[in-house]
């Protein structure tokens, strides 16, 4: 149906950054134009305004990436309570524009988990987002379970966000090409690969078998996966495998955004296959602009009830706003 129905929308995948974790990297603000800075860095009326001019109701907000993901637990712990109580003093100001998602020491499982509870508990998180390896680990090694324990015994979910790939991958990969086209290790392709290839070692690592009601949320309509979950599914199980039905995993405990991906043909396979209950809406801001998302709403070739299902139904529902 064209047009835009009568409902709020909420957008999940909405990002800022705190100089107190970007001062931990060098040259990150070279790569940004100043307006682009500007946008990061605020978390005030500039941004509402923008979603004020482009028709966004809500942001659902989080650190860019990397965020703590290459930051040792020496430091990340105490500036994750840092950032988080800033994040959550912009949420209390305007809580019907902002709600957060945590940030996470993961280097510090168990101080991980622990952020996470207070972030939830105390100050009113709906989650927490992850950014890729955590300090070059993959998140499927049995140390990161008590984050995964945490995130189900809240029912909150947790935000599978990219990262740039692994320095190995880089370089045997994408190194030729790195010069002439930048965005080839980030949003164009290296990040697709780099958060699919994590997700689906979460499954084969058992992550969601030791936490079966573990949520977890991918971006970018699910980094290729609701494409490829046939494939992947019937390949996993040829002999000689150990018996696991990933399609039953991808289809109980995944949930996927459409930041940076307005696609129709995207969006009716994503629907076929996991349904309209699991695809929320998000646009990436301010990577991506406001308006390129609400344009799309139009267009969308789904009925108002769906329309509204994606656009904050879904959002609601999943993360308690
Ligand atoms: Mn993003």
């Amino acid at each position: 149906m064209r047009g835009k129905p009568k409902c709020p929308v909420i957008a999940i995948e909405e990002h800022y950054w705190d100089t107190d974790i970007t001062s931990n990297y060098a040259g990150v603000e070279a790569f940004r134009d100043p307006e682009m800075l500007k946008r990061l860095y605020d978390l005030g009326e500039y941004r509402i305004e923008h979603m004020d001019k482009a028709g966004v109701d809500m942001q659902v907000l989080s650190h860019g990436a990397p965020s703590l993901q290459k930051i040792g637990a020496g430091k990340a712990v105490d500036l994750a309570r840092r950032a988080n109580d800033r994040l959550a003093a912009a949420c209390q100001k305007y809580p019907t524009r902002f709600a957060g998602f945590a940030a996470l020491p993961t280097d510090n499982p168990t101080a991980a988990a622990a952020e996470l509870e207070r972030c939830v508990k105390t100050l009113g998180f709906k989650g927490a987002m992850i950014h890729g390896l955590s300090n070059g680990e993959f998140l499927d090694e049995p140390k990161f379970d008590p984050i995964w324990a945490m995130a189900e015994k809240l029912d909150v979910p947790i935000y599978l966000h990219p990262s740039v790939p692994h320095p190995s991958v880089t370089d045997v990969y994408y190194k030729k090409y790195m010069q002439d086209f930048p965005m080839v290790i980030r949003a164009a392709w290296g990040f697709t690969v780099e958060t699919a290839t994590i997700a689906i070692r979460m499954v084969l690592g058992g992550v969601f078998e030791r936490h079966p009601k573990m949520k977890l949320i991918l971006g970018h309509f699910g980094e290729t996966l609701p494409f490829l979950v046939w494939r992947i599914d019937q390949a996993l199980s040829r002999p000689g495998a150990k018996p696991m039905s990933f399609r039953k995993v991808f289809s109980n405990n995944f949930y996927v955004t459409t930041s940076g991906n307005f696609s129709n043909p995207a969006l009716l396979c994503t629907m076929m296959e996991m349904g309209i209950d699991r695809i929320l809406f998000a646009i990436d801001y301010p990577f991506v602009n406001n308006e390129d998302g609400m344009e799309w709403i139009p267009n969308m070739p789904l009925c108002d009830e769906d329309k509204i299902k994606l656009l904050s139904g879904n959002a609601t529902r999943l993360l308690k706003l």
